[in-house]
């Protein structure tokens, strides 16, 4: 073990003077953006316990609202580190930590799926807080993973009109806010949907907890594009207090 230990101290001190890198967290020397100890106590959703599509796992989908779209697929849970790197995003600025997340949404959860979409739909902020923040969190995980995956991603599909946040309402506050909260901006997708044949779609987010946005964004879409198969692509899930999956 001590051995071991001096092994992993000197490794740490040359990859450090390498590449001057260090764990976004733990902090520790590492050429990865997160090191292999800090990603192997991730929990990540697995597509062989919980299958490819998370409507069909009930810890799940009976805590989200999903009748208008047809698949939901999510990275892990927000608790822990998960929660932190989507913080880290979402507050620090940290591009890094919206890379990762992006990365590891692609390799562990939709690689090998067999219909991936043809465009990827981020949802948007409102427009004072992409102000203040200078990016939309969601765009830039739907841009790093469409690169991965090879997809586009239409970026101005829909605008935010309503209440500036959903995080401080309560379950039944947070439907009537969503309602009023969107309107779709048809001007780009009208064109793609119908040029370019398009018959699937993914929407993305960086946290899903009462999937009331994207369950009224789908509404939308499908409304105007009833051929439309929609999925949802998240980063993390709020799991409810006493969720089976909080002892993962
Ligand atoms: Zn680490």
């Amino acid at each position: 073990m001590q051995h071991h230990n001096t092994w992993r101290k000197r490794l740490q001190h040359l990859l450090q003077r390498a590449f001057n890198f260090s764990c976004l967290l733990c902090y520790q020397p590492s050429a990865t953006t997160v090191c292999h100890w800090c990603e192997n106590d991730l929990f990540f959703f697995d597509n062989t316990t919980y299958g490819e599509n998370l409507l069909s796992c009930g810890l799940v989908s009976r805590h989200v609202k999903h009748c208008h779209y047809d698949a939901l697929s999510v990275l892990g849970i927000y608790t822990g580190s998960l929660a932190h790197l989507v913080q880290k995003l979402k507050f620090s600025h940290s591009l890094a930590a919206g890379r990762i997340l992006a990365n590891w949404f692609y390799t562990k959860r939709i690689q090998s799926t067999k219909q991936l979409p043809q465009i990827l739909l981020p949802v948007p902020i409102h427009p004072t807080r992409l102000f203040s923040r200078h990016y939309n969190q969601a765009t830039v995980l739907a841009d790093d993973i469409g690169t991965l995956a090879n997809i586009s991603v239409e970026q101005y599909w829909a605008i935010r009109i309503g209440r500036k946040t959903q995080h401080h309402l309560n379950r039944s506050d947070r439907a009537t806010n969503a309602k009023s909260a969107f309107s779709l901006s048809t001007r780009g997708l009208d064109k793609r949907i119908a040029s370019s044949n398009i018959t699937c779609v993914a929407i993305v987010d960086d946290i899903i907890t009462t999937g009331v946005t994207v369950n009224h964004l789908a509404q939308k879409l499908k409304k105007r594009y009833p051929q439309l198969t929609i999925y949802v692509w998240a980063m993390a899930f709020t799991p409810p207090p006493k969720s089976a999956l909080l002892n993962e």
